[in-house]
């Protein structure tokens, strides 16, 4: 699944490649996965892209007039492409680009002269596609209030990694979640854009167990949390940035420290790695250094 690392690098990338380009042709050839109508989805023609950006497990892509939502749940890719390349497998929506008509605003600095960004005069597309199909792309035209699930509101918390989370913000938000670490940090209503591979990851770096109660926690115990939150996403945010481009459909994931390494040894402490297996999702920690 997505989490921030992930979504933050995509969505800096293709603001990089994309800012400043209209729609010149938008199809959905796995309609079912889009929440709006054809002609909605036809109205985006001619628009041009002003910002690309994540929230939460969101990435954002705001028109001049229009706005996509798109929620990858679990499998849900991002591709950038020529519009000759290969269509993948399940591809459910095509968005293609004119030339750049106006300078990208902000780009992130670490996508500035890389060779992967298409030229101001090149057509490129971006396919989203999703093999298990349950993510969503949501049509959201501007003036119509359409709900997009999970985005904004009192189901979504600040980023993560957003700078207005201080570690005043965080304990006077965690107080209000007494349950089990592991839930608190996929809760996205307490932070927002963490999933089950970097809750795994935060917790070995915090030492911490994943089926402790946030109630049990001493007060530095708390902060330690919120550093652990913090660096993880960073450090992540630094090592895909290097490892994903050009081929943002990719999940790296090789590098983390515990998430999916059951049976291997922990690299903190040489103790094996524990996994659970419940309701689906693994779980993995370790034993002999997280308490
Ligand atoms: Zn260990």
């Amino acid at each position: 699944m997505p989490e921030l690392p992930d979504l933050t690098v995509v969505a800096d990338a293709l603001h990089a490649a994309l800012s400043g380009r209209s729609i010149a042709s938008a199809e959905a050839p796995g309609p079912l996965a889009v929440r709006g109508t054809p002609a909605e989805l036809a109205a985006l023609v001619g628009q041009r892209v002003m910002d690309i950006r994540r929230r939460g497990k969101f990435l954002l892509i705001d028109l001049d007039r229009d706005r996509i939502a798109c929620n990858p749940m679990l499998t849900g890719r991002f591709q950038l492409a020529s519009p000759g390349d290969k269509l993948p497998a399940k591809t459910a929506v095509v968005f293609g680009f004119g030339p750049r008509t106006a300078k990208p605003r902000d780009a992130a600095r670490w996508t500035r002269g890389a060779a992967w960004l298409p030229a101001d005069d090149a057509e490129p597309e971006v396919r989203y596609r999703d093999p298990t199909q349950m993510g969503k792309i949501y049509l959201v035209p501007a003036g119509m209030d359409r709900p997009v699930p999970g985005l904004g509101g009192v189901d979504q918390g600040p980023d993560a990694d957003d700078p207005s989370l201080t570690l005043e913000v965080w304990r006077e938000r965690i107080r209000k979640h007494p349950g089990e670490l592991k839930n608190l940090l996929r809760n996205q209503a307490f932070v927002a854009g963490i999933g089950n591979a970097y809750s795994d990851e935060i917790l070995h770096d915090a030492r911490l167990l994943p089926f402790r109660k946030r109630s049990s926690l001493a007060a530095e115990e708390v902060d330690a949390l919120y550093a652990a939150t913090r660096s993880t996403l960073t450090d992540a945010i630094d090592i895909l940035r290097e490892r994903v481009p050009p081929t943002f459909e990719k999940q790296v994931r090789d590098f983390l420290a515990v998430h999916d390494k059951g049976g291997q040894p922990c690299p903190r402490c040489g103790t094996k790695i524990t996994e659970v297996r419940a309701g689906g999702f693994i779980t993995s920690y370790c034993r002999g250094c997280q308490h």
